[in-house]
């Protein structure tokens, strides 16, 4: 027997190694089957190569626990070591600098594990004792048994070991002892090894026997040696693809499409990328590609290899030349990661492209859940934009779809204003918005809808990239003003009979904290609705951002700020504009002609000062300023109270208004009640 000290510069390594490395304890088990499969794949070249001439037999690795001894084995019969090769590779870890390191990299076992070729060494993990126990393939090679506590000293002996190949046996640690149940080997072999490329069995199959569960002779194998990424998509159906799928994501409904990855140069990978259902959160969504390094699992988190919006995507990606076991920045800056994330996204839009040209049809019918990807990608990435340019879709409220080019050509003629911009109406909800959009239909308008999670953003990236475009919700304004084309003649309000009739309403329009009404009038022609509510463009669209990117946080603090419009042409505006003079022009009579003085004087006052240096203004002069300030305001209150007045008796008033708040959602609880008792009082 000899004994010797295992070749590492750090005192006591292992004690390091457990205790940084505590968070990811579990892929020892990846490590020891991978060092497995490694072995017997080692040993199949050889026998290619004729290096190797006995039988190699049926190549396997084998699992097992055992309880009572606090063991799990790694079995395989691959190329096994003689006592230099155990010598060379296990004993002399090149570690310098080791504290160094570990102390950096203390929360990321992979980086580590990977960087040091510490995989055989993550066992002690979860170890207080490890064996291997191995005969080499070579001629004559005599069987050797090495053995470490956890402390740099090792033993190394002669076995008794008669077939070739390696077991490494670990005493699992009293601390670990949840890895000695078998439900949770089971869990990790199949989160780790389920596709690696040579058969793992774990224990034997079982059956039912005499109302007992009894093991058959059958090996438990756990994987699947050849999972579908590693074949050619000629020889794959579209069943075997959803299959793989459903296999992957149980839960999950079937995906759209899929895209199927093989590439040789200049970097190597191969998988499957799914296009799945989004349903709601977006975010619930992301990290469920998982990454293989030559089919072994490493991760499920693939930021940094895959472009940001495609982690939206399902799917497996393997590729040997990812450095999977560096840290994540050390990932995002690796050139051959760069490369891989602009295939990715050519390949996706490649794909996309040809579905949109070959099937127009059957990608109109996935648009709807397609919609989100497309767009996440085109504001997220300008490369991908110039792509997606040419097949993403617009619908309509008529559900009908057009690319963006179409849907220029459609609108050009009708819906370009006097300027010579182009003006895009949409809706967000078909429901809340109908009358509007009937409005604008009428119009022969075409009205978008636009209710997709990622639409707000995406009208402000379209209104960049396209030339004199403006896009605009139908309730922004009133139909007149959405689109203004050549100025007509319809009648205007006189100013000041205008103002008065906005006071009215206006004085009696709810008070909230949250939201904000402002009253104008406008000629609308005597069809249209006598009262239309509308909300400003930018505001709106403002508040929107603001919910979905921080830093905004203050127009979300914002009220809603609606405008109240009076259509001047309808009859019963013009009826209480009528009725309202009438009844008020007594008690404004005396209070406008005190305005109209004082308005004068205001204006003398002002010519005097303009004419004067600011220092050659006297006190009086202010003085009497500030008074006329102050006569104008009273004046105008009293004014306000009597069209307050005549407002607040008037139940035309509060029924147009109630019948406008009503049309767009917003009459609610006691004024609902109060409009309903109202409206009965009124037909009885
Ligand atoms: P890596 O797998 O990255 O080389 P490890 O620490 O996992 O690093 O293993 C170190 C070396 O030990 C391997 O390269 C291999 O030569 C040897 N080894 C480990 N496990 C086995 C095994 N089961 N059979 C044969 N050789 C093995
Ligand atoms: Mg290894």
């Amino acid at each position: 027997m000899q004994k010797g000290n295992i070749g590492v510069t750090t005192e006591n390594i292992f004690p390091v190694i457990k205790k940084f490395l505590y968070s990811d304890h579990e892929i020892f088990l990846r490590e020891i089957v991978s060092n497995a499969v490694d072995a017997t794949q080692k040993l199949k070249t050889l026998a290619n190569k004729g290096e190797f001439k006995g039988e190699t037999g049926e190549l396997k690795v084998n699992v097992s626990v055992d309880k009572d001894k606090g063991t799990i084995t790694v079995s395989d019969n691959g190329l096994g070591m003689t006592e230099e090769e155990i010598e060379k590779y296990i004993n002399q870890i090149a570690f310098s600098g080791a504290n160094d390191f570990l102390d950096k990299y203390k929360d990321d076992a992979n980086a580590i594990i990977g960087h040091f070729g510490l995989g055989f060494y993550s066992s002690f993990m979860v170890s207080k004792k490890v064996e291997i126990n191995t005969k080499s393939y070579k001629e004559d090679a005599k069987a050797v048994k090495w053995s470490c506590d956890g402390s740099p000293a090792y033993e190394i002996a002669e076995s008794d070991k008669s077939n070739r190949g390696t077991d490494i046996i670990m005493y699992i640690d009293d601390d670990c002892k949840e890895f000695l149940e078998k439900n949770k080997i089971q869990e990790l072999l199949n989160k780790y090894c389920r596709f690696l490329p040579v058969p793992v069995a774990f224990g034997k199959k079982t059956e039912w026997k005499d109302g007992k569960q009894v093991d058959t002779d059958e090996d438990n194998i756990i994987n699947d040696t050849t999972p579908i990424w590693t074949k050619k998509p000629s020889d794959l159906k579209d069943e075997d693809y959803k299959k793989f799928y459903r296999q992957l994501y149980p839960m999950s409904d079937e995906p759209l499409f899929w895209i199927h990855l093989n590439v040789d140069f200049p970097f190597h990978l191969t998988g499957i990328l799914y296009f799945p259902k989004i349903k709601h959160n977006i975010e619930l969504q992301r990290n469920k590609i998982q990454l293989y390094c030559n089919q072994v699992y490493v991760t499920d988190s693939v930021e940094g290899i895959v472009p940001d919006f495609l982690t939206l995507l399902h799917g497996v990606i393997d590729s040997p030349d990812i450095p999977l076991n560096v840290s994540r920045s050390y990932l995002q800056s690796d050139s051959n990661v760069k490369k891989i994330s602009g295939y990715i996204t050519k390949k996706v839009s490649d794909r996309l492209q040809s579905i949109f040209k070959n099937d127009r049809k059957d990608f109109e019918q996935k648009w709807d859940d397609l919609k989100i990807f497309i767009n996440y990608g085109m504001l997220t990435q300008d490369d991908f934009y110039d792509k997606a340019k040419n097949f993403a879709l617009l619908k309509d409220c008529d559900g009908k779809y057009f690319t963006f080019e179409e849907y220029q050509t459609l609108i050009k003629d009708n819906q370009t204003d006097k300027e010579g911009q182009l003006i895009y109406l949409y809706a967000q909800d078909k429901e809340a918005q109908f009358s509007y959009i009937e409005t604008a239909k009428n119009k022969g308008y075409n009205v978008l809808l636009l209710d997709g999670q990622l639409d707000t953003p995406v009208v402000s990236l379209l209104e960049r990239k396209f030339e004199k475009s403006r896009f605009t919700r139908v309730d922004a304004d009133v139909i007149d003003r959405l689109i203004v084309k050549e100025s007509d003649n319809k009648s205007v309000l006189e100013a000041n009979r205008s103002a008065n009739l906005s006071a009215i309403f206006q004085a009696q329009m709810p008070k909230g904290e949250k939201t904000e009404f402002h009253v104008e009038t406008q000629a609308m022609g005597e069809e249209s609705m006598p009262v239309v509510i509308t909300q400003s463009e930018y505001m709106r669209r403002m508040k929107e951002m603001a919910q979905i990117q921080p830093g905004m946080s203050f127009y979300g603090e914002m009220p809603d700020m609606y405008n109240l419009v009076l259509n001047t042409d309808h009859a019963l505006i013009k009826e209480v504009l009528g009725d309202s003079e009438a009844a008020t022009s007594e008690a404004l009579k005396p209070i406008e002609a005190e305005l109209k003085g004082l308005h004068a004087r205001q204006a003398i006052l002002r010519q005097q000062q303009d004419q004067k240096k600011p220092e050659e203004i006297t006190q009086e002069e202010k003085d009497n300023m500030t008074k006329c300030n102050e006569d104008i305001d009273a004046q105008e209150k009293l004014k306000q109270e009597v069209l307050a007045g005549y407002g607040n008796d008037n139940s035309k008033v509060h029924q147009l208004i109630d019948l406008a708040l009503l049309q767009n959602g917003m009459l609610k609880g006691e004024a609902l009640n109060n409009f309903v008792k109202r409206s009965i009082n009124l037909i009885k």
